[in-house]
């Protein structure tokens, strides 16, 4: 968890100097609410959220001396309140053979990267663990996952450049029963400049799967980049239009500041948090706990 912590410094120091900038020896006024409001806006959490939390605080404690200190855990305390619900591990179900999981999002956002620390949990955890190296678009992909297949000792099902996509998904889910997988971890293209393409490209993927197991996908993992900022709020509406996202992995919160973004997306669209990103390392997936992050958030 400290990687977490230290890798929120940048944005913790942003929202925890401010609070402190603004509440010593002050009396909670409209003044200093206004001036609170507009730091939590730029730490990305999020215009409602701002108004929201800062609404409560002022119900509370308007006209009254507060010190730093009792604005943060405060603050802390209503935001872990905002996450609680959307902090949900991500549970394979033991009796889907395998549970299937897609992986979607833009190129960049950690997909691939994603797909390998999973691989690792989850065989750290004993279990049979199948790549689909799904982004055929990109050979740079498809190296990169066989890459992760090595390191965890999973096999890839991967086809040369430029091959169907869901041609590769119902080969990957055929091979998977046939070795009773426990998972399938697909990956996708994320060539979101051509969203009619890429919709298209999807559900084709998931229309194949289906002919094999109409229960899957079990999981459309949407990956999200959180150094993005306000981007990933614009990013899971359009991934929405083109497939039912089930939950999110939020990466790269080492050393972003804007970490307050996950605030943003839980009350925009309590999509589950299923895990977050703090590094490009195997063992850089986290789970996402509310309180402990709240925490970190605020400094
Ligand atoms: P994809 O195009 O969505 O598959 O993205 P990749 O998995 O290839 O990741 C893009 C880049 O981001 C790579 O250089 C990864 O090493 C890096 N990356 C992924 N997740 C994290 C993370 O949590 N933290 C950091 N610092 N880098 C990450």
């Amino acid at each position: 968890f400290s990687r977490l912590t230290s890798g929120l410094k940048r944005s913790s120091s942003k929202l925890g100097d401010g609070i402190t900038g603004i509440f010593t020896k002050r009396k909670l006024d409209d003044d200093a609410l206004e001036q609170l409001e507009e730091l939590l806006i730029q730490g990305d959490l999020g215009v409602a959220t701002a108004a929201k939390v800062t609404a409560e605080l002022a119900r509370t404690r308007f006209d009254k001396e507060v010190s730093p200190e009792e604005v943060r855990s405060a603050l802390a305390e209503q935001i872990a309140g905002i996450l609680e619900p959307v902090a949900r591990p991500l549970v394979p179900d033991p009796t889907h053979k395998p549970h299937v999981v897609l992986v979607v999002g833009v190129n960049g956002s950690g997909k691939t990267t994603t797909i390998g620390k999973l691989a690792t949990l989850y065989r750290k955890d004993g279990k049979r663990v199948i790549l689909a190296a799904g982004d055929t678009f990109r050979a740079a992909a498809v190296e990169q996952l066989q890459i992760w297949g090595q390191r965890t000792g999973c096999p890839v099902v991967a086809r040369q450049t430029g091959a169907d996509a869901a041609g590769l998904a119902f080969d990957a889910l055929k091979q998977a029963r046939e070795e009773a997988a426990d998972l399938l971890l697909i990956d996708t293209a994320g060539r979101l400049h051509n969203k009619t393409d890429l919709m298209a490209e999807l559900q084709k993927v998931i229309r194949v799967l289906r002919k094999i197991d109409e229960s899957a996908p079990h999981e459309v993992l949407l990956v999200l980049d959180a150094t993005t900022g306000q981007n990933a709020l614009q990013q899971v509406a359009t991934f929405k239009e083109l497939v039912e996202v089930s939950g999110l992995v939020v990466t790269k919160l080492d050393g972003s500041a804007r970490g307050g973004v996950l605030v943003a997306l839980a009350e925009k669209f309590a999509l589950p948090v299923h895990a977050v990103g703090v590094g490009e390392s195997a063992e850089d997936l986290r789970p996402f706990e509310a309180r402990a992050f709240a925490r970190a958030l605020l400094g």
